[in-house]
């Protein structure tokens, strides 16, 4: 499979060239030149296959013979190693749990099969030695860092923003050691993010450091989150009901993947980007008219994102028609307090307990089913309520179990340099 920049179509590279470089020139996305068909008797039929034999079939042509069958069956063994269920929550409303990996939220998937596909290039011996550069403003930090912890010819800095983080999210990202270090800034997410931009056109840096990116612009962190979308659609009786997704989006990988999944062949009949006040895709889908805006600060951080990134893949996969694409999608947005008091209503009516990402996407599906009451409806639920524990807790008024997975990395000792500015950063980089 040969990967093109939507920047310029005659612009081709490989699988491997794709993970590696992670953009094309011009900061432009790679987008895959074909997106294979699968055969209706295989949707019928997924609930007669493993997790990891359903993902092997739907990921196999992207990476074409780039990596051979038992290595890529070996990273996706490892990368899919926990649950991904389906939580019944009322009679036409479940939750899918993306949740359950080593870092509680769902970029797991993504950060561990890219982990697992450049650790393979690494090993294949003609790359060298690379180094990983990445700012978090939460969830990716802790994801890249379990993904990749270990290996070998990879080195990863993850630069955060001191004391923007939650303590979980700190933690998970520096007491891991090995092969990552955190860089704590002086700042905010927006300085990491430029410090990591300006690296990666730092030409000094470049003749001394192989240096690539991991967030959902790549397409190996991309790709595999079209899993979650099989995974739900094997488990769910109601096929016979026609089904829609709601997805709380930030940068809106995650539902373009879904929408991936579904151009593929699998029976989804409706998605719904669930979105905070960063609207920009619910205020595109009612005038037509695509305006950026600077991020504003929610209770759902990891969706406060003003130009999410994937929004061109998405109007690549219906060739920049708005039509075709609004018959597919809705989109709703949500302040704070909404989110807040659907938190709090959910626990009362449902006991159940939802972060605040999942809450925005709860919210979403509910406009949606009110007014398309023959659907049934899944919300993704992106993180662990503990991820945001403060906020929950307050908002219930009841603690919440803490997983021990995390209790143990509570335990450890935070590692991190603190920098304050980009020469700080390239110091440490060059040395
Ligand atoms: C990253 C993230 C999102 C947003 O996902 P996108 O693919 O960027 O749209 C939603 N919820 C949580 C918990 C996240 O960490």
């Amino acid at each position: 499979m040969k990967y093109f920049s939507l920047n310029d179509k005659n612009h081709k590279v490989s699988f491997e060239d794709a993970v590696v470089r992670g953009l094309a020139p011009g900061k432009a996305l790679y987008f895959p030149e074909e997106i294979p068909k699968l055969s209706q008797d295989f949707f019928q039929n997924l609930n007669k296959y493993s997790n990891e034999e359903i993902a092997y079939e739907a990921i196999k042509e992207f990476v074409g013979d780039e990596i051979d069958k038992t290595s890529l069956q070996e990273i996706l063994k490892k990368t899919l190693d926990f649950e991904f269920p389906v939580v019944p929550i009322s009679d036409n409303i479940g939750t899918l749990e993306l949740f359950h990996g080593p870092t509680l939220a769902f970029k797991d998937v993504g950060a561990g099969f890219m982990a697992g596909c450049l650790g393979h290039f690494v090993k294949k011996g003609n790359l060298g030695k690379i180094t990983v550069l990445v700012a978090t403003s939460g969830d990716t930090g802790g994801a890249v860092a379990n993904g990749f912890l270990g290996v070998e010819g990879i080195d990863v800095v993850i630069l955060y923003p001191k004391g923007k983080v939650s303590e979980i999210q700190e933690k998970q990202l520096t007491t891991l050691g090995q092969n990552i270090t955190a860089l704590e800034v002086n700042g905010n997410f927006d300085d990491c993010q430029d410090m990591v931009k300006k690296a990666f056109s730092d030409v000094e840096i470049g003749e001394k450091l192989q240096l690539t990116s991991a967030n959902s612009i790549n397409v190996a962190r991309w790709l595999p989150q079209m899993f979650y979308y099989y995974f739900a659609y094997k488990q769910l009786a109601e096929r016979e009901r026609k089904l829609a997704f709601s997805v709380p989006s930030g940068n809106f990988g995650n539902i373009c993947a879904g929408m991936l999944a579904k151009k593929m062949g699998l029976p989804i009949d409706h998605f719904i980007a669930s979105n905070n006040e960063n609207n920009v895709v619910t205020r595109y889908l009612e005038t037509e008219k695509y305006t950026p805006k600077k991020s504003v600060q929610t209770i759902s951080n990891a969706m406060d994102v003003g130009n999410p990134s994937n929004f061109v893949r998405i109007m690549e996969l219906f060739q920049n028609e708005f039509k075709p694409l609004a018959k597919q999608l809705s989109s709703y947005s949500y302040s704070d307090e909404e989110t807040r008091k659907a938190i709090k209503e959910v626990k009362k009516k449902h006991n159940y307990i939802m972060d605040p990402h999942g809450a925005v996407g709860y919210l979403g599906l509910q406009d949606f089913l009110a007014e398309n009451p023959d659907y049934y409806g899944t919300f993704l639920e992106t993180a662990h309520p503990v991820k945001f524990l403060e906020t929950v807790e307050k908002v219930i008024g009841e603690k919440v179990e803490i997983p021990a997975s995390i209790r143990d990395a509570m335990d450890k000792e935070k590692k991190s340099f603190e920098i304050s500015d980009y020469s700080e950063l390239k110091d440490f980089l060059m040395q």
